[in-house]
């Protein structure tokens, strides 16, 4: 891919001290009470750089809260107020940005719903002209680079300098780990596209889950991510979105502070190549266990199923359209026809293995 950014760095707009940059903050502003005791509890554990709080929410279904609106933005001035953080928050339409900069938002983001859309994208960037704003682009929720890419050529193309990227990972068609598979080998060949470009991950959004937070951002801050956005909230439980990935402030204080953060000397691994494609392969690893995982765990329903119906677990006929179907699929993608029969007899006989299992688990 043949591109260019012209990049502030991100020390010239926001100063850490050359410590990774930390954005924490509730996913949506829900009241004023809310807003600021998050707020002051984040700023009483001393970690974060910024604030974010969803004003406007994205929401994949209608019915769930969309957010207080400009309602919420006279909170999170308040909040700046009170802590002397900067506050970001998600824009996707020319008026959220026009109130935004209107009540002094600081940092603006654009969501993973809305990076897939240049239509969106490019009134946003229009909207923009003329602005000094820092703004951050969440990876589309497709895994689709040049998508990610042209969305920081239409701000750019806006006089945008400010930029940085936040990798949220990518939604799945099947139930997996994640509730967004970080598919780490795009964030790395951003990095390798514009090294310049301050890279930044939210593993709130990756995980689903509150469990799965240490893991991401530990990877995170392996890979020498420039910062990472992290969801937080007063009472995680009680919030009206992303209950189940958000933890209180002094929690995150906790787990911050239990991560290894590499010196800035150790050098970016992310621009050296063999390293590069190293975290490739290990990635698309772990991508195929856990699709392997997501397998089994469909033939374990389908044992299920067999059990209760009385079906015995091996149907021949069924295995030889499989076996014939797969080697067809693999000659059309260039692998060799012999390794993906072997392959496909070891995952045949796990599938077996696992059915029989389901089969005998009734018995007992
Ligand atoms: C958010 O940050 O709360 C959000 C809606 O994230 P995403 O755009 O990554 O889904
Ligand atoms: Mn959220």
């Amino acid at each position: 891919m043949n591109a260019n950014l012209d990049v502030v760095p991100m020390q010239e707009w926001i100063n850490t001290d050359g410590k990774p940059l930390i954005i924490a903050g509730p996913c949506s502003a829900e009241t004023e009470e809310q807003v600021l005791e998050t707020a002051n509890r984040i700023k009483a554990e001393g970690y974060a750089h910024i604030m974010r709080a969803g004003v406007w929410k994205p929401r994949t279904r209608p019915g769930s809260f969309e957010g207080m609106g400009e309602a919420a933005l006279p909170w999170l001035v308040e909040a700046k107020k009170q802590t002397g953080l900067p506050i970001a928050v998600e824009v996707a339409t020319p008026e959220h940005i026009e109130l935004s900069l209107k009540y002094g938002v600081d940092v603006l983001w654009i969501g993973a719903r809305t990076t897939v859309n240049p239509f969106n994208v490019q009134e946003i960037a229009d909207a923009l002209k003329g602005v000094d704003v820092p703004v951050l682009v969440k990876n589309p929720v497709n895994p689709d680079l040049a998508l990610w890419v042209g969305a920081f050529e239409r701000l750019q193309g806006a006089g945008i300098k400010k930029l940085g990227a936040i990798h949220r990972g990518f939604s799945n068609a099947q139930e997996t780990k994640y509730r967004n598979s970080p598919m780490w080998q795009i964030a790395v060949e951003m990095k390798r596209l514009f090294p310049q470009l301050p890279i930044i991950g939210d593993p709130s959004h990756m995980a689903g889950k509150r469990a799965l937070l240490m893991e991401l951002s530990q990877r995170i801050l392996d890979l020498n991510y420039d910062g990472m956005i992290i969801e937080t909230h007063r009472d995680p439980d009680q919030a009206w979105s992303d209950a189940s990935q958000q933890l209180t402030p002094e929690a995150l204080g906790e787990m911050l502070r239990e991560l290894d953060v590499r010196k800035a000397s150790y050098g970016a691994d992310f621009t050296d190549e063999l390293t590069a494609l190293r975290a490739k392969i290990d990635n698309i690893d772990r991508e195929l266990l856990e699709v392997l995982a997501a397998r089994m765990s469909v033939v374990e329903k389908l044992g299920e199923y067999k059990r209760d119906n009385n079906v015995a677990v091996l149907q021949l006929d069924r295995w030889k359209q499989v076996h014939a179907d797969r080697a067809g699929q693999a000659k059309g993608l260039g692998l060799y026809p012999e390794f993906v029969e072997e392959l496909f007899k070891l995952v045949h006989l796990e599938s077996i293995r696992k059915q029989t299992e389901v089969m005998n688990t009734s018995l007992a």
